[in-house]
């Protein structure tokens, strides 16, 4: 006995007994049973290339991982009241790989939880509400969160943009103008954004931008989050942050996803400064932010990023992705641009300069069949997005190319 139900039976469940509003990928959605490295098995032991999945970072059930997590769950798993080598030996680790500067940390259990915990730290310490962010971002399902993410607020469902909330077009070249219209009628308790927006569609921002924001943000008064929940941990290749590679320096940084390679945590990593000023009196307690067992997995990521070479592998297989993608740009009319850096790539499809999210429809289906999983983003989803484990490898870019060439090419445009 595998202990696996019957999809059918899976499905009948999770409408009798889960949320509606509890999403899944595919029209008929995939039975996942089992990962390894950057490839996923259904219940009928069918495998697929995973191109999407940016949290099982180092590769899914990585060995070291598996291990580190299995030692310390049979040892001690609880809560931050009592004193453990495990966290702030990651502490330091994580210090570490930030810019000198950003070395205190606070542990999570999620990306929404550490984002809410910096915006937290921003209002505390400015006293101030607003926050400044990027139009159709995405920075967590908590009330907080959903507030600054145009993504949420905007679409289905949403209530709408707060009036705590300021908008900044998506790396916009009028971005001096938008900031200098914004300092009139907001004063910021912080600044947040992605240093590539994944739900805004794999957007890079042009060079010098976060400078430009950084200097208006602080002028005003605000403090600087970037949200590398996405970006970080190697994934954009010539950095190891998202944001060096514009070469600023946050207040606060956000971490989660791939910081223990899926089992659940996130951080929030800032200056002193911020840590002593955000200590106002009332404490800060997460029940199962920091434990053990979570300590011990992302240590493990750290370890295996170095090991392997993973922030190398993704600059090397990236550069060869770019290649492959701009080459089937050159053939398929309705790609209207390849982006991104490092093992974090969109291809944008449009038709007559109009979005065609049907393509990006047809091309997930279609590669699904194929045996490879990917995925569409951006605010009219039309761009593929590309986002696999930091094991992907050369064999593994040429399926992904020459399958998607396939499909593309066969697209009835
Ligand atoms: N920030 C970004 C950029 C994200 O992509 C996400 C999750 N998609 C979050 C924050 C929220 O993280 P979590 O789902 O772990 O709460």
């Amino acid at each position: 006995d595998t202990g696996q139900w019957a999809t059918p039976v899976i499905l009948e469940k999770r409408r009798s007994f889960t949320g509606p509003n509890l999403s899944t990928a595919y029209r008929a959605p995939l039975h996942i049973v089992r990962g390894f490295g950057h490839y996923l098995y259904d219940e009928t032991g069918r495998r697929y290339l995973d191109t999407v999945n940016n949290v099982p970072h180092v590769g899914h059930q990585h060995p070291e991982v598996v291990a580190a997590v299995q030692r310390q769950a049979g040892i001690l798993n609880t809560n931050t009241r009592y004193l453990h080598t495990g966290l702030v030996r990651y502490a330091e680790k994580l210090a570490a790989k930030l810019p000198q500067g950003l070395e205190v940390a606070y542990l999570t259990t999620s990306g929404s939880e550490a984002n809410e915990l910096a915006l937290r730290m921003a209002r505390t310490i400015t006293g101030r509400r607003d926050v400044w962010a990027m139009d159709h971002a995405y920075h967590g399902h908590t009330q907080a969160c959903i507030d600054i993410s145009a993504y949420k607020f905007k679409g289905k469902g949403g209530g709408g943009q707060p009036l705590s909330t300021f908008l900044l077009a998506a790396f916009s070249e009028g971005v001096v103008q938008e900031l200098s219209r914004l300092k009139h009628v907001s004063a910021p308790a912080a600044f947040i954004s992605e240093s590539i927006l994944s739900c805004g569609g794999q957007l890079v921002p042009p060079p010098g931008y976060f400078q430009t924001v950084f200097e208006a943000v602080r002028a005003a008064g605000g403090l600087c989050i970037m949200d590398e929940v996405q970006t970080g941990f190697g994934r954009v290749g010539e950095a190891f942050w998202g944001f060096e590679l514009q070469g600023v320096v946050p207040d606060i940084v956000v971490l989660g996803k791939p910081i223990a390679n899926g089992f659940p945590m996130g951080a929030v990593v800032c200056t002193r400064e911020v840590a002593e000023a955000f200590n106002n009196g009332m404490e800060f307690f997460s029940t199962f932010g920091g434990n053990p067992v979570a300590c011990a997995a992302a240590e493990a990521v750290l370890k295996v990023i170095e090991e392997e070479g993973l922030q190398e592998n993704a600059r090397k297989i990236g550069m060869v992705l770019r290649k492959r993608l701009e080459e089937i740009q050159q053939k398929v009319p309705f790609i209207s641009d390849v982006r991104g850096h490092g093992l974090f790539l969109g291809v944008e499809l449009s038709r007559g300069g109009q979005p065609a999210p049907e393509a990006g429809s047809y091309a997930i289906n279609e590669m699904r069949r194929l045996g490879v999983l990917m995925s569409t983003d951006g605010p009219a989803h039309n761009v593929l997005k590309i986002k696999p484990p930091l094991s992907f490898d050369e064999a593994a870019a040429d399926r992904l190319c020459t399958y998607l060439e396939k499909v593309l090419c066969a697209y009835p445009y």
